[in-house]
């Protein structure tokens, strides 16, 4: 990798190469010609854009990386799930996770270093905040999905590490670049910005015109236990969290998907679920149920799979659109954070500042 002295060239949107090619007097076809190699052809050797005059190669490679980020180490090939320990140009690293269904590929790609949001059952949030990634360091997540595949991901979901709208322009600017026509072409439809309730972020987002769709992690029907769960919830306590919701839906006409993680005891009662039932029945919704992962320092469980039934039914009851999703991969420890967290223990990177 070319580390931090190069700017990474697959932060740069479309319209921003296309400038910084006119700054050294290139000819407009030129910015095109070497787009398509980088997220058509997808080459990661300056020396393979044959059809480029080897001085403007040079020029280019000794400002811009091509690389950036690569892969250190996967988990769970035998398993169809692949969970990837990304490295990044400063030593960090972070994950990326490639969830295969039938002939789908979703990848799920980080959108910080750690996090400052400290949810109680995340690995990601129990290393604390490092630092935002660069927009070139999430397209660089996808194209690295792409190699490992050996296709077009079907669908991207800013679900990794971090919490996106904690890293807004850095996470739309990447969206636009994922999504140029004459590049990668992943439709917005195809994209899924996920938020812990970050209330600012869902408010911009519902004025970018752009179609990705929203997902909020609520994980409690109710204040009190919201605020034990996830902290960010005392900042953006639960009802105004859900009358952003509405304005968005409003807004947008756009369905936003809540995701509910299952927790034995604490969040999985037939009363928590009419709670949930009641909270979300203004909105045209859907409901991902995710039983808990086993996640290293926190001792909650997964409930027993009747409990799970018994919640999906409640809310189907209250024609709520609901979807089981298995717990992809705990057996190689798919709950976020935690093949970072490994490696940090194994001393590879420093451990994490905190938040
Ligand atoms: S669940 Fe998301 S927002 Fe919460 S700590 Fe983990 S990465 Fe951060």
């Amino acid at each position: 990798m070319d580390g931090k002295t190069k700017t990474l060239i697959h932060g740069l949107s479309a319209s921003e190469f296309a400038a910084a090619l006119a700054a050294l007097g290139e000819p407009a076809f030129r910015a095109k010609q070497i787009w398509k190699w980088l997220y058509v052809q997808r080459v990661d050797d300056w020396a393979a854009m044959r059809n480029v005059p080897a001085t403007l190669r040079e020029k280019l490679a000794g400002s811009y990386s091509l690389e950036p980020v690569r892969r250190l180490e996967v988990d769970g090939e035998a398993t169809g799930t692949r969970k990837i320990l990304v490295g990044l140009g400063d030593g960090e690293c972070v994950e990326e996770v490639l969830i295969p269904a039938g002939d789908r590929m979703t990848v799920c790609v980080s959108s910080q270093v750690g996090c400052r949001f400290a949810c109680v059952f995340c690995a990601s949030g129990k290393s604390g905040f490092v630092r935002n990634l660069e927009s070139g360091e999430m397209v660089g997540q996808v194209l690295l999905a792409f190699r490992e595949h050996g296709d077009r991901p079907s669908n991207i979901v800013f679900m990794g590490m971090g919490e996106p709208f904690d890293n807004y322009e850095a996470v739309l600017k990447a969206i636009r670049i994922l999504n140029d026509q004459e590049g990668l072409l992943i439709g917005a439809r195809h994209i899924t910005i996920s938020t812990s309730g970050v209330i600012p972020g869902i408010e911009r987002l519902a004025g970018e015109g752009i179609q990705v769709e929203l997902s909020v992690s609520l994980h409690a029907p109710d204040n009190d236990l919201r605020d034990q769960l996830m902290p960010v919830n005392r900042r953006y306590p639960l009802k105004d969290l859900m009358e952003a919701c509405q304005r968005y839906v409003a807004g947008t006409r756009r369905i936003i998907t809540f995701e509910y993680t299952l927790i034995g005891g604490v969040n999985d009662s037939r009363r928590q679920a009419e709670a949930l039932a009641r909270l979300l029945k203004p909105l045209p919704a859907r409901v991902n149920l995710i039983p808990l992962s086993p996640v290293d320092g926190y001792l909650g469980e997964a409930p027993a799979p009747q409990v799970a039934d018994m919640f999906i039914q409640v809310l189907e009851q209250a024609g709520i659109n609901v979807t089981l999703r298995a717990s992809k991969g705990g057996e190689i420890e798919a709950a976020c954070g935690q093949l970072r967290r490994r490696h940090v223990k194994a001393g590879s990177v420093g451990e994490a500042a905190g938040s």
